[in-house]
């Protein structure tokens, strides 16, 4: 669509209908201030209308997208000096928060870390939403800017569930230079790179560089998302997709109340008017997901849970106008915008490979949700210790061992078998038009809270599963039930296969 060309996307979005697995996300994270609005009439309405009002109210929203400018922390790095040779204990790949986490731990028990990113101090484009409970547990309150005392599920237009679960927004400048600054406290050294490639050696790896740069490391951690950069996979990718496009956005009102985030909205009264819309939604629905800040300000992010192929984007933003329309929400500004494609499920990496992994590459992303801020950041802890354990060891560990011993400590069984079954989970999701998303949703948010809470923030594992899907069967009305049973088999018997598979 032309007007995402108004959109400050420098990588250009491939959605993944086209059969790219890499996210590509992009959010503008511009501040209102700085930004020179265009309203008005625009040039390209006209050219752009493929089927007519729509269209031409979706390139009105567009043209509200601020021009991106990059906001990077104020911070003197200590930077890597390539010509003294050094090998470093650990070269971490990717400065999101899964590689920073991991480089402030290790370097906290001593070990020299080099930390390679593009662009080391860029504050973190995605909008994160986390339960306030995960990051009260890791002792991260100080990094949320709002949170909300609850959340809603509007399931239709009779039905609204409310979650008594308070839910928080990731304050990334905070939490990026909090790990920033203890990083630099405990010595890391950065190196602001893309890495192209990796030579292993018996006693080291070597990481080059795009700038013609070798860093050499005793252990090099993948954390580079999902462009999966340097760890492996043998097994073809085939991940569903969650698909969103979010606006952080000045409004003249809105009809959230701003105590409580909108966690899920299914509602679909407002594509009455349009069959082509309603029929594509009751097929694939999209969501409302929103953070409303104050009466006039607001984060509005219309989501495809998961689909395979992942919904164009250009669908999710027409959807979202006419939603925005029927809601009486009118946009007066767009402070940022988010382009948000998360590839979810497909298979785990070689397992182990002498490359470690985190995050994004390492297949941590729930793949009944797409959430992983919360479950990396708990997840750093495990792969620090464990690397430091290994390279302090008295015994000498080869670095093929050592990463073997770090990718079992991140993915021992029960944590395979649980994902197993979020995959099955979201073979299931896959299946479901409108209708049967929200029965099932209906009855996923009446489940005791200790089985909705640990299914989204992973706690549970099996034989837990097993009573979360007993308990969610009964909680299901008869229509549920059957459409579970029937659409659930196969992916019931997937899964039962991998876990014997896994066994073996
Ligand atoms: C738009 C969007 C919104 C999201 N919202 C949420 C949310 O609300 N809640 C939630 O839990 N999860 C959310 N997610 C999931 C999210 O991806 C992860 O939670 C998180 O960003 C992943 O962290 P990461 O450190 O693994 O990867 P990333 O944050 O993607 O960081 C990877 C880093 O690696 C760098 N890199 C890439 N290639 C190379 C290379 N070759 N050499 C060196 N560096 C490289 C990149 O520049 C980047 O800095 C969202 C994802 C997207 C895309």
């Amino acid at each position: 669509m032309d007007t995402l060309l108004k959109t400050p996307n420098k990588l250009g979005f491939l959605h993944p209908l086209h059969g790219f697995p890499e996210k590509m996300s992009n959010s503008s994270s511009s501040k209102l201030q700085n930004q020179e609005f265009r309203f008005g009439p625009k040039k390209s309405h006209l050219k752009l209308v493929r089927n007519g009002f729509v269209k031409a109210s979706t390139g009105a929203l567009l043209e509200l997208v601020p021009e991106t400018k990059k906001e990077n922390l104020d911070f003197e790095l200590p930077m890597y000096d390539p010509s003294k040779g050094l090998v470093v204990d650990l070269a971490v790949v990717g400065g999101g928060p899964a590689g920073l986490a991991v480089a402030q731990q290790v370097s906290e028990a001593g070990l020299s870390v080099c930390a390679i990113d593009p662009s080391p101090k860029l504050i973190w484009p995605n909008n994160y939403g986390v339960w306030v409970d995960e990051f009260e547990a890791m002792d991260l309150l100080d990094c949320l800017d709002t949170t909300w005392s609850g959340a809603v599920v509007f399931i239709d237009d009779q039905s609204k569930k409310d979650l008594g679960r308070p839910y928080g927004r990731v304050n990334r400048k905070q939490l990026k230079s909090k790990m920033l600054q203890k990083c630099i406290l405990n010595g890391v050294k950065f190196h602001q790179a893309k890495v192209i490639k990796v030579i292993h050696e018996e006693s080291k790896s070597l990481l080059i560089c795009n700038d013609g740069v070798t860093v050499q490391a005793a252990v090099v951690l993948d954390a580079t998302g999902f462009s999966r950069c340097l760890v492996q996979y043998d097994k073809p990718y085939n991940p569903g997709y969650q698909v969103a496009y979010g606006i952080l956005a000045e409004v003249e009102e809105h009809p959230f109340d701003v105590d409580k985030m909108v966690f899920m909205d299914w509602r679909d009264s407002h594509l009455n008017n349009d069959i082509k819309l309603k029929e594509g939604n009751s097929k694939i629905p999209t969501f409302l997901y929103a953070m409303p800040f104050s009466a006039n300000r607001i984060f509005l992010e219309e989501t495809s849970l998961v689909a395979r192929p992942g919904i164009p984007m250009e669908d999710i933003q027409e959807r979202m106008v006419a939603r925005l329309r029927h809601l009486g929400i009118k946009v007066k500004s767009i402070e940022e915008d988010e382009h948000c494609v998360i590839p979810m499920g497909g298979p785990l990496p070689v397992l182990p490979q002498r490359v470690v992994g985190i995050g994004g590459t390492a297949g941590m992303v729930h793949p009944s949700t797409g959430y992983m801020v919360a479950r990396t950041l708990a997840a750093a802890p495990i792969v620090a210790n464990s690397i430091v354990r290994y390279l302090g060891s008295d015994r000498n560990f080869s670095c093929n061992e050592l990463s073997s011993e770090v990718w079992k400590d991140l993915w021992p069984i029960e944590r395979r078998r649980q994902r197993e079954f979020f995959c099955f989970g979201m073979d299931i999701l896959l299946k479901l038009d409108l209708p049967g998303t929200r029965r099932f949703f209906d009855a996923f948010f009446d489940l005791e809270p200790r089985y909705w809470h640990g299914f989204l923030s992973s706690r549970l594992f099996l034989p837990e599963l097993l009573f979360f899907g007993l308990s969610l069967f009964s909680h299901a009305s008869n229509t549920s039930r059957i459409e579970i049973m029937a659409k659930g088999t196969v992916p019931l018997v997937n899964m039962i296969n991998n876990l014997i598979q896994d066994r073996n």
